[in-house]
């Protein structure tokens, strides 16, 4: 698939230069032809046999439309109309095969649909397959799959980050316009940075979590991985809003399908956090990109202050003792009784609880699952978990008010560029520092966009680097304007996907 913007592809929709058939027949081609290829990228794990009807039945809206003169009322109502999109194997599709990324969960068929898949659905957009992850979206590599890791299409030698690492693999090599992720510490920026595109984290509640698979559930939001920010803008204004499923859901007030690019920048002032910058695994490189981004928001007016959060050295810590005492109690569920497929040796209920867990989860998710359930333990939950709590709230009440005297949060996405399959999957603590710069946004419940930014030396890959754009809560559309504004200037860094190298 040549790249192109949705808004490109809906006006080629209209004008007849392509169709909805066209489109979903390139990515099937094009993941078929990966799929025999020496390093496939696995970016996608199936792609559904039902595309080509749906993508008819918008080929026949629009010629329709077309001959009775109401094409452009056809798009209002139905925005992304024959738009085809990927989705993390987290979120249900109804239907079809959900796993996780997990032997526990093979062969287990999603009974309904996750609200934002429905809302998709209804503006015409089309989900053609499900995209490898992180098992239960633990990791930040997707090296910790079943099916094997994605690798990352502007150098297969390299891992697509995680969790989410099918999605953004799926949208960096052109095989779908756009992608749904799953967020709990990072996993829709990081595989953003590391694949040179647009990965945006909504405020907590805005997307709602009816039909996804929970990790952490007070920290678990849907993203979105795009080509640019109007290509977020148009899926997230379809998507966003209260859900009568989703308690916690909530509407995005000002959310527009489109986005005009910032002007303002005289206006805006930018904390930058020493932490941060004067972290010691900062890489070099992913230094130098940082600093040539702050130095494109000065040279357009805005303010850059570089500020003093001694609490967000504390992020990764709080992070991972609430996301795992989360997971070990939401992972529960997957007992053979319940769900996940059932180990019977005909020995009683707990070899069978035992035997089903034991063979369905894989290393890493038992570890989280051990860890999470010590934390919780009665001995030792004073010390740990309600520390973590309240680190947390701690976390919430200092960004809140960073936020009265700022409009953005400006770091990199990751103190890392993507690094290369199997460098850090024997070393978990390696891996979990890959979220030293995200984890603090998903504990403050707030937004914010991984910008594709710069590149890394050619020394060093010349992989991508991705810089956060962070704002208070429900600041999404000024974000994406903010960041439009970079595109429009930067056109994603000119980042090519490479030849199978
Ligand atoms: N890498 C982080 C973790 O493993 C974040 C994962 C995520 O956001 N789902 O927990």
């Amino acid at each position: 698939m040549k790249y192109k913007t949705i808004r490109e592809t809906v006006e080629a929709l209209k004008s007849g230069e392509t169709s909805s058939v066209a489109l979903v027949k390139e990515s099937k081609e094009t993941f078929e032809a990966d799929k025999n290829s020496a390093l496939p990228l696995n970016a996608f794990l199936e792609i559904y046999d039902d595309i080509l009807k749906s993508a008819e039945a918008a080929d026949q809206k629009i010629s329709e439309a077309r001959s009775s003169g109401s094409l452009e009322k056809l798009f209002d109502e139905q925005p992304l109309l024959g738009i085809p999109f990927a989705v993390k194997d987290n979120i249900s599709v109804r239907g079809k095969k959900l796993t996780c990324s997990s032997k526990i969960l093979e062969g287990y068929v999603a009974p309904y649909s996750a609200t934002v898949i429905n809302r998709l659905e209804k503006a015409g957009a089309i989900p053609i397959g499900r995209c490898n992850q992180d098992e239960f979206a633990m990791g930040s590599s997707t090296e910790y799959s079943v099916y094997g890791p994605t690798r990352n299409p502007i150098d297969r030698a390299y891992v697509s980050g995680g969790s989410s690492g099918g999605p953004a693999a799926a949208v960096a090599a052109n095989q779908a316009l756009f992608a749904l992720g799953t967020e709990t510490g990072g996993s829709v920026r990081l595989p953003a940075s590391y694949c040179g595109i647009y990965g945006l984290k909504t405020t907590y509640g805005v997307l709602s979590r009816w039909g996804v698979v929970a990790y952490g559930s007070s920290l678990d939001q849907v993203g979105i991985l795009g080509h640019t920010p109007q290509d977020i803008a148009l899926p997230l204004s379809v998507m966003s809003g209260v859900d009568f499923y989703d308690d916690t859901s909530a509407d995005l007030p000002d959310a527009k399908p489109s986005v005009n690019a910032f002007s303002d920048f005289f206006k805006l002032k930018i904390a930058v956090p020493k932490q941060f910058l004067e972290s010691k695994g900062m890489n070099a490189d992913v230094a130098k990109v940082f600093e040539e981004t702050r130095g494109w928001f000065e040279s357009k007016g805005a303010k850059i202050e570089v500020v003093d959060l001694p609490i967000l050295d504390a992020a990764i810590a709080s992070y991972y003792v609430i996301a795992l005492s989360e997971a070990a109690s939401n992972l529960s569920r997957f007992d053979g009784i319940r769900y996940g497929n059932r180990i019977d040796n005909g020995k009683g209920y707990d070899e069978l609880y035992v035997d089903t867990r034991s063979n369905g989860f894989g290393p890493e998710v038992k570890r989280r699952i051990i860890i999470g359930n010590y934390v919780l333990s009665e001995q030792f939950s004073g010390d740990t978990y309600k520390k973590g709590m309240s680190v947390r709230a701690r976390i919430q009440r200092e960004i809140a008010k960073l936020f009265e005297q700022f409009d953005l949060i400006l770091c990199p996405t990751c103190p890392t560029p993507a690094f290369k399959l199997g460098q850090k999957v024997d070393d978990p603590l390696a891996m979990y520092l890959s979220d030293l710069f995200t984890t603090f946004v998903n504990l403050a419940r707030i937004p914010s966009l991984s910008v594709p930014a710069g590149r890394t030396s050619l020394e060093n890959g010349n992989m991508p680097v991705g810089i956060q754009f962070a704002g208070p809560m429900f600041s999404e559309m000024k974000i994406l304007e903010i960041a439009q504004a970079w595109e429009n200037e930067h056109k994603g860094c000119g980042i090519p996907v490479a030849e199978e190298k």
